[in-house]
């Protein structure tokens, strides 16, 4: 006779194995150890049965969030972030390397983040290196201490601390991490092209999308496909917003060059056209842009040209977010995504038919698999962790940015009405939300990842 499990989820839809199916998820150890038939008999010390409606899903791998602490944590810290993630079905986050002070760009600032999110985690985290020029020859350290990757911007990054690569050193990193096996994330945008565009501030949102035009990301990720083929380095393109870059990605991914995509939920469930003046809380770089283009996003995510979806959650104060009342130049850039990005892309993929596994393809599979932890995150299967999230996706709920976990009450999503629940999320099969619950009632039960190895 067996030992009972420590936790059974008896559900009638789970997504498992690429497929939906009945099934029951016996967990033992934090981690799916049995996949049994939806009416076998599972011994286990807990036996939860989701109600009709309620279907079970791998954890959301988000790997892209500020978490900003230590240094700016009044904009975002890890209790905030991590309880927002819990509620929004996320169960790992990838932290960047800035906006923190100091930011992650050698290893006794990673120690630092760590130490802070040790204590505070409600779910994993994860952590990105940062590459600037005075890091440049000296990130092997960082990554032999377990950073998934180091990021980089190719225009200012917003932040002093944080100075961006010029073409050369995208070069020199390039080759630095290609000589160890590691990963290049690229914020792309070309800074001379953002330069001739100009930027005269102001309320109107055109203007402020004409500022970062389409050709700024177009010339910067033409530069990353250069350097990636001189150098056999993986890259990884951050928030892609333009469609106009797809054809040189389409072409780069064809020839074979080791790059992947992502776009954020923001671009695909906004367009300018619905962005009144003066509505900075839409502010990100680079910019949501119009209609056509989010079609043509979401045509790439649909044919594998962009591979992933990540919130970048990147909040400030509600004072820096509205600075310049209405004006797009003084305004902080970012939107605090992390605890809607699931239901968000649900509701957007709906509309348009596309079914809920190719979101959690997206979401889960690979990002976990850009990770290199898709052994162990974004799907349910046997010896992977129990981060599983209990989802009505049929249910609808409208957002109030002040009922929302992260720390700054500002959401680009307020007052709409996003379809998809989160109803229960379990970390290394804990409960570490249940929906109506007050907040703060759960120990935090996160861990620290480590890049496991080389994709
Ligand atoms: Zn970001």
């Amino acid at each position: 006779m067996s030992q009972p499990y420590d936790l059974a989820i008896r559900a009638s839809s789970v997504f498992t194995e690429g497929r939906w199916r009945p099934a029951t998820i016996a967990v033992r150890g934090g981690v799916v150890a049995a996949i049994a038939d939806h009416d076998e008999e599972v011994p286990a010390h807990t036996v939860v049965t989701l109600p009709e409606g309620q279907v079970l899903v791998p954890g959301i791998v988000d790997s892209h969030v500020h978490v900003n602490e230590p240094g700016r944590t009044e904009w975002e810290g890890f209790t905030t972030a991590t309880r927002a993630a819990a509620a929004g079905g996320v169960t790992t986050i990838v932290d960047m390397p800035l906006n923190s002070i100091p930011p992650t760009t050698t290893v006794e600032a990673l120690h630092l983040k760590r130490a802070a999110a040790a204590p505070q985690a409600s779910v994993d985290v994860g952590f990105w290196g940062g590459a600037i020029p005075s890091s440049l020859g000296a990130l092997e350290p960082l990554w032999a201490a377990g950073v998934f990757g180091f990021k980089a911007f190719l225009s200012p990054s917003g932040v002093d601390e944080f100075p961006h690569l010029s073409t050369a050193q995208l070069r020199s990193a390039l080759t630095e991490i290609a000589g160890f096996g590691g990963l290049l994330i690229v914020h792309a945008e070309d800074p001379e092209v953002l330069d001739r565009s100009g930027n005269h501030g102001g309320a109107d949102y055109g203007a402020f999308v004409a500022s970062r035009p389409e050709l700024a990301e177009e010339d910067a990720i033409a530069h990353v496909i250069d350097g990636v083929r001189a150098t056999g380095a993986r890259a990884h393109i951050l928030h892609l917003s333009s469609a106009r870059a797809l054809g040189a990605i389409r072409a780069a991914k064809a020839e074979g060059l080791p790059i992947t995509v992502e776009t954020c939920p923001h671009y695909l469930s906004f367009s300018a056209e619905h962005i009144p003046d003066g509505a900075t809380q839409f502010k990100c770089c680079p910019p949501i842009r119009d209609e056509a283009n989010r079609d043509l996003l979401w045509e790439a995510l649909l044919d594998g040209t962009i591979d992933l979806i990540a919130s970048d959650h990147s909040p400030s104060t509600a004072e820096l977010k509205f600075a310049g009342d209405g004006d797009f130049q003084e305004a902080w850039g970012g939107i605090s995504g992390l605890q809607l990005s699931f239901p968000a892309v649900w509701t957007a993929a709906r509309e348009r038919g596309i079914p809920l596994e190719r979101v959690l393809g997206w979401m889960a599979v690979n990002t976990a698999a850009l990770l290199g932890l898709d052994e162990v995150k974004g799907a349910i299967a046997v010896g992977a962790d129990a981060d599983l999230v209990a989802f009505s996706p049929d249910e609808s709920f409208a957002v109030h940015a002040e009922e929302l976990e992260h720390k700054n009450a500002v959401s680009a999503y307020d007052g709409r009405t996003l379809r998809g629940v989160v109803e229960t999320t379990w970390l290394a099969g804990e409960v570490v939300y249940l929906r109506g619950e007050a907040d703060g009632e759960r120990m935090p039960r996160g861990r620290l990842l480590e890049r496991r190895s080389t994709p």
